[in-house]
This record gives C-alpha cells, sequence and structure tokens, in this order.
C-alpha cells in the first residue's frame, strides 16, 4: 500500500512516499520558497537527487507538480495508488493523545488550536487542504507533535499560574517533538528487547527537547506550552525567568512582538556565542579559543544535564539513555561532554565507540561497565507519521 507523510509549512513542503507495511522509501523531496521569489523542489528517487526550479505560489501547486513527478516516474500508475496521505500537525492541544482521520469535523477541531501555534498549525492544515483537494480518494490523516506527551499527569503538565489560565486559555504543557520521541523510544526498547523500560530520549537538534518515557510512555518533557522552554537550542531561550521580559521592555522599549522574536531567534547558542546558531559553526570558533562560544557549550551541556538527572530522578533509574536529531545523532563530543557529567550515576561513554557513530549509524556508544546502556538512534519521524496512516487505514 502506497502513503505519503507530508510535512507543510508555511514556506516549505516535505514528503516521503512509502511502500507499507514493508516500510521502503520510494520517493522523497522538499518544496522550498512556497509563496517566495525563487522557489524550487527537489526530488530523490533510487539515490539520486534532482533540484528543480518551479513558481511555487502556494501548496496547492506544489501539491500538483509532486502528484505529475509521481506518475512521470511512475512511482505510481494512477493517483487512486495513494492509499493514504499522512500530516505533519504541529498542536492537538489537549484534544488528541493519538493520530486521527482528517475529516470536516477534525479539520474544524485542529483550526481551533491555530492560536496555539500560529506560525505552525495553519500551514499544516494548509498542506491537508491541498492533498484531499488533489488527491480526494486517500484517506487523510494527522499526526500530532504534542500526541505522544499526552500522557503526561496533571502534576506534571500544569504551570502554578491562576487556574482560569488554564481552564479558561488552556495554559498548560504540551510539549513537541512527539513523533521523535516516540520512534527513539520504541526503537530503544526493541533494542533491548524490552516491553516494559524507561528511557531518557535527548532530541537534540536545532530546537531541543528530553522526554522521560516509562513503558513507551511519556511522564515528562522539556518543551512547555511553546518549544520555547526548556533546554538551550540553537536561538530559542529555552527556560528564563519571565521578569526578564518586563524588565527588558522597559529598558528598550522593545515591544512583545519583538522580545518573542529575540527571544526565539536570536537567543541560545546563537544569542550566547554571537557566531551562530549552527554547532558545526559554534566548533570551530571553540576551536579557535572563542570565549562567547565555550561559554555558550557550557550553557548547552548543564541545561540537558539537569534535566536528564530530574527525569533519572523521576523515572526512578533508567534502562536506556538516547541521544537523536541533528547535535544527538553528529556530534560525539557533545554526547561525551554531558555523559561525563553523569559519571555519578555510573553512566560511561565508550570514547572510541561514540566517535565511530554518526551520520545516521545507530547503535550504543557507552562502556562495557557503563550501569546504563548510552544509545543514538537516527530518528524518523515519517515513518512514524507513515505508520499511523498505515494503522488507521
Ligand atoms: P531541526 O530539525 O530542529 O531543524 P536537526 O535535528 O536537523 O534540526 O539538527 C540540525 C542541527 O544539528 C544543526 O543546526 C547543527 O547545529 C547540528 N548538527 C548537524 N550536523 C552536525 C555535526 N556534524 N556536528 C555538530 N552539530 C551538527
Amino acid at each position: 500500500m502506497k502513503i505519503l507523510s507530508v510535512n507543510a509549512g508555511s514556506s516549505s513542503l516535505k514528503f516521503q512516499m512509502y511502500e507499507m507495511p514493508e516500510e521502503k522509501v520510494l520517493i522523497s523531496g522538499v518544496f522550498e520558497r512556497i509563496g517566495l521569489d525563487n522557489s524550487f523542489y527537489t526530488i530523490k528517487i533510487n539515490g539520486e537527487k534532482v533540484k528543480k526550479e518551479a513558481d511555487l505560489s502556494n501548496h496547492d501547486v506544489a501539491v500538483n507538480i509532486l502528484i505529475k513527478e509521481l506518475l512521470e516516474n511512475k512511482t505510481i500508475d494512477s493517483l487512486d495508488e495513494i492509499k493514504g496521505v499522512g500530516h505533519r500537525i504541529v498542536h492537538g492541544a489537549d484534544k488528541f493523545s493519538n493520530s486521527v482521520i482528517l475529516t470536516d469535523d477534525v479539520i474544524k477541531e485542529i483550526e481551533k488550536f491555530s492560536d496555539l501555534a500560529p506560525l505552525h498549525n495553519p500551514a499544516n492544515i494548509s498542506g491537508v487542504y491541498a492533498f484531499k483537494k488533489q488527491i480526494p480518494n486517500a484517506v487523510q490523516v494527522g499526526c500530532f507533535d504534542t500526541a505522544f506527551h499526552q500522557t503526561l499527569k496533571e502534576d506534571r503538565f500544569r504551570y502554578a499560574v491562576p487556574d482560569e489560565w488554564y481552564t479558561k486559555y488552556g495554559v498548560r504543557k504540551y510539549g513537541f517533538h512527539g513523533m521523535s520521541h516516540k520512534y527513539v523510544s520504541q526503537r530503544v526498547m526493541e533494542l533491548l528487547d524490552k516491553d516494559l523500560a524507561n528511557v531518557i530520549v535527548c532530541h537534540l537538534g536545532n530546537g531541543g527537547s528530553i522526554s522521560a518515557i516509562r513503558d513507551g510512555k511519556c511522564i515528562d518533557t522539556t518543551m512547555g506550552f511553546t518549544p520555547n522552554a526548556g533546554i538551550i537550542m540553537g536561538s530559542r531561550c529555552g527556560d528564563i525567568d519571565y521578569s526578564i521580559i518586563p524588565y527588558i521592555m522597559g529598558k528598550t522599549n522593545m515591544s512583545i512582538t519583538e522580545i518573542d522574536n529575540q527571544l526565539n531567534k536570536k537567543s541560545g547558542m546563537l544569542g550566547v556565542s554571537g557566531v551562530s546558531s549552527d554547532f558545526r559553526d559554534i566548533d570551530i570558533k571553540i576551536e579557535e579559543n572563542h570565549k562567547p562560544s565555550i561559554l555558550a557549550n557550557d550553557l548547552y551541556i548543564n541545561s540537558i544535564v539537569g534535566y536528564v538527572a530530574k527525569y533519572y530522578v523521576e523515572l526512578g533509574g533508567i534502562d536506556a539513555l538516547c541521544f537523536t536529531a541533528g547535535v544527538g545523532e553528529n556530534a560525539p563530543h557533545i554526547r561525551r561532554m554531558i555523559v561525563d557529567r553523569l559519571s555519578c550515576l555510573g553512566i560511561k561513554i565508550d570514547k572510541e565507540k561514540n566517535d565511530e557513530f554518526r551520520f545516521g549509524k545507530e547503535g550504543i556508544v557507552s562502556s562495557q561497565d557503563s550501569k546504563v546502556p548510552v544509545f543514538v538512534i537516527p530518528t524518523d519521524e515519517e515513518v512514524v507519521i507513515a505508520r499511523d496512516t498505515y494503522d488507521l487505514i
């Protein structure tokens, strides 16, 4: 059965087509700069990547070109072969704890959460409408970044703010990156050959979050009401004292929108290092003994170690510690710095093995005498979308 896994952003649309249940990727690609000048797309098929320029005025046009490419490349002979389209949807609020078939009523329900994710949900939904229009016979499925964290209990997801902020306005921890945390925690349980296990997943990318997972169910996570909470990220501040905001507004006359923009896009590794949000650029500066980059790195490690230690205690010990996403999968020195700080818990890295595991390699990087195995597991959010879509069909 052929299933498309789709991630529609405001100016991009990523896709992978799977043969299910084999989970074989038949074709993948990304449309970029939708609605902007110089738009283009890249398609990857049989290991070959082709880039083409195209006028992509909106998601509809991109989906139309995608369908033409599928037919021209003979990935499909007719549109009827596509039985399902699974869409990544950032926010499902507290209404969706699982992936769901996108009926008109469900879409209306999701549109109500646009306030909670104004940059993401409307774009995700315009992708849904484009596919619904052009592949009407396929089952459309919504897979939420928040769903995996819906197992958090109230004593973990509530903030100590006036009750009405929660009951009336939905102010609570939602958590994000759910599909990645789900994929990695399921995969590590397979590798451990266990149905019951306590796992900490460190999703360290440009955005970053850590989750505490007991027997496949998330009990706590670092991102909060928005993805800005928790650990320090590429350009996001992570946890800060909220009083900084009115203080800086008073000092600078910046509007709340400007402050929000600075905390989201100009903070984190970029803000402290003054160099970049990309860890590869910061590493180069650290080699040159650039003090702000060294400090940014130290703050980053501290913020991660603090949460791993907290979740270790919350879980009452762990069966595995996992690293995933851009930094977690490709930066052995960051993994080493984190694990070295966890030696009091008996968790130890094998330096040589750790250096080997990069660029998509999956496996154990801890030493033989480590109390807990440490895994590197390349994440795969697209396959989670394809699996959930297949299961719902
Ligand atoms: P997101 O999905 O949040 O955009 P990714 O998980 O793709 O992010 O991670 C991207 C980030 O991973 C880059 O910004 C960079 O900081 C980091 N990264 C990627 N490759 C490496 C590497 N070889 N060494 C260090 N950091 C890397």
